[in-house]
């Protein structure tokens, strides 16, 4: 049997990644392509390096509680570039009422602060008596948090946390969906409170993760994430092709595939879209109407995120953590903003700083929309009132992306449902990226590993006659 031939479309990790399990799985008995459209590989995984300052367009780490990520990273020859968040940057901030209040992990530390009412503060406390759910309606993730904690907390800690992953609107998203192991928790222990403190006994004093945010640290590498990007490239020269569009695929009598790019049409065994699901939509309209209709039916979020450099002497609040996040009660047009060199200081200059902050999201993509001078504006009033800025910023990049993160709104799950149905009719056919059952990179890299293991584990058989 000659090699079996596989054709991953999409050069962002997904795909980057998918290409580093094929040759390990695989090794010399299959080739593979990847497909990039753009002229260069990441995705939404981009940098600007200029000026001494290091501005992630997208994502700027991934959290290292996953072990199939520092796996994978160990691998492909990366660790030694690994670069954790500073530890002065474990502090996170809301903002409320004109002023950022701390949230801390320590539930008492937390409950004596003054970010809630006293009545807000109580109410969060009887979560623990909280009856479960009894239902198996998919709940959206703010009536969970009403229902666990409260209408307060919910607006001032959930709504934030999700525009701040998802940038979205947390009374659209589903629980199930998008924090699926809160639901276990509440359905396995009765409570949240009840499953840390069981976690908590059962992991004996490492830290769960609570309301101050998710468990483990943001971690990045040496030059900014990007520098995973253009490892990968170098490691993947020959397989991957740049400018190179997937725009059809089509199904022969003989099982295999025929990938149509704009100046290409190749035979393939096996192929993996590692693309955005709308854009997985447009390759398979002719092909299967029907998944492609559930493919466009998943709503993408647009966010800019504009990044603003300053002289650290003419910022007068201490940047003594890893950002705040803006409930959208607080009617400010910006989400967030991340305090880039407080988290990894190599990434601004000696002597200044660097913001990145959220516009837009589920709720508000008219802002996205603006020019990138307005978005400058904006952004730098806001940043000026709230963290007492007297300059006008040094360095500047505004970076605008449409359809940007998959919004796993309620309703997610059936239609996951109704996409993996329509799969298992086409042995062959892998839908890889981040619009299915997780946004972060870890998850990215994680539903690669796993397609590419399930698709080796249905081959082994045929490549061992090779
Ligand atoms: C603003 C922002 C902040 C984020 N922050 C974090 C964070 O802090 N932590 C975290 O874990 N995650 C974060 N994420 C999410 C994380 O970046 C993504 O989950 C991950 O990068 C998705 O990778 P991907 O390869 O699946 O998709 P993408 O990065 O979208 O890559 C898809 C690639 O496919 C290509 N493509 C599209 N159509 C075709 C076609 N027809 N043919 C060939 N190629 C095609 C595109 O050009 C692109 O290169 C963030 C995302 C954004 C947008």
């Amino acid at each position: 049997m000659s090699k079996l031939r596989i054709a991953v479309a999409g050069g962002g990790i997904s795909g980057l990644s998918a290409g580093i399990f094929i040759r390990e799985r695989y090794g010399d008995r299959a080739e593979f392509v990847i497909f990039e459209r753009g002229a260069v590989p990441g995705g939404t995984i981009q940098v600007t390096r200029e000026t001494g300052y290091i501005a992630d367009w997208g994502s700027n780490g991934f959290l290292d509680r996953e072990p199939l990520t520092l796996e994978f990273i160990r691998h492909i020859g990366l660790s030694d570039k690994l670069y954790p968040s500073n530890q002065k940057s474990a502090k996170r901030f809301i903002f409320r009422d004109n002023r950022l209040w701390e949230i801390s992990a320590k539930p008492q530390k937390f409950l004596t602060s003054g970010l809630l009412s006293l009545g807000g503060r109580l109410r969060c406390a009887g979560e623990y008596f909280g009856r479960p759910k009894r239902n198996d309606r998919d709940e959206s993730i703010f009536d969970f948090g009403v229902r666990r904690i409260g209408r307060e907390a919910a607006e001032m800690l959930i709504d934030p946390m999700v525009s701040g992953v998802f940038g979205g609107d947390s009374t659209a998203l589903s629980l199930a969906s998008c924090f699926p192991r809160m639901e276990q928790m509440e359905r396995q222990y009765g409570s949240l409170t009840k499953a840390m403190l069981a976690k908590k006994k059962e992991s004996k004093g490492k830290k769960p993760g609570g309301p101050a945010g998710p468990s483990g640290h943001l971690t990045s590498f040496t030059g900014g994430l990007y520098t995973l990007i253009e490892h990968l490239q170098t490691k993947l020269h020959d397989n991957l092709r740049t400018d190179s569009p997937v725009v059809s695929i089509t199904r022969n009598t003989d099982r295999t595939y025929t990938v149509q790019t704009e100046s290409s049409s190749e035979t393939f065994d096996r192929v993996i879209l590692a693309i955005p699901s709308y854009q997985a939509a447009d390759i398979l309209a002719d092909f299967h109407p029907e998944l492609a209709k559930q493919l466009y039916e998943i709503p993408y979020a647009d966010i800019a995120v504009i990044c603003q450099g300053y002289k650290i002497s003419t910022v007068g609040c201490p940047l003594d953590g890893f950002g705040f996040l803006v409930p959208h009660n607080q009617g400010r047009d910006i989400l967030g903003s991340i305090w880039t060199s407080t988290i990894f200081p190599e990434q601004a200059p000696a002597g200044y700083v660097l913001f990145r902050t959220m516009v837009g999201g589920a709720r508000r993509a008219d802002l996205v929309a603006r020019n990138e001078a307005s978005l400058n504006d904006l952004v730098h009033r806001e940043l000026s009132s709230i963290l007492a800025i007297t300059s006008e910023p040094v360095f500047r990049k505004v970076i605008r992306w449409q359809r940007a993160i998959p919004q796993y709104v309620i309703g997610h799950s059936g239609r996951l449902k109704r996409i993996d149905d329509y799969l298992a009719g086409f042995d062959g056919l892998y839908l890889a990226g981040n619009a299915y059952i997780g946004v972060g990179l870890n998850d990215a890299i994680k539903r690669s590993y796993h397609i590419v293991t399930a698709m080796h584990e249905r081959d082994r058989d045929k490549i061992k006659t090779a």
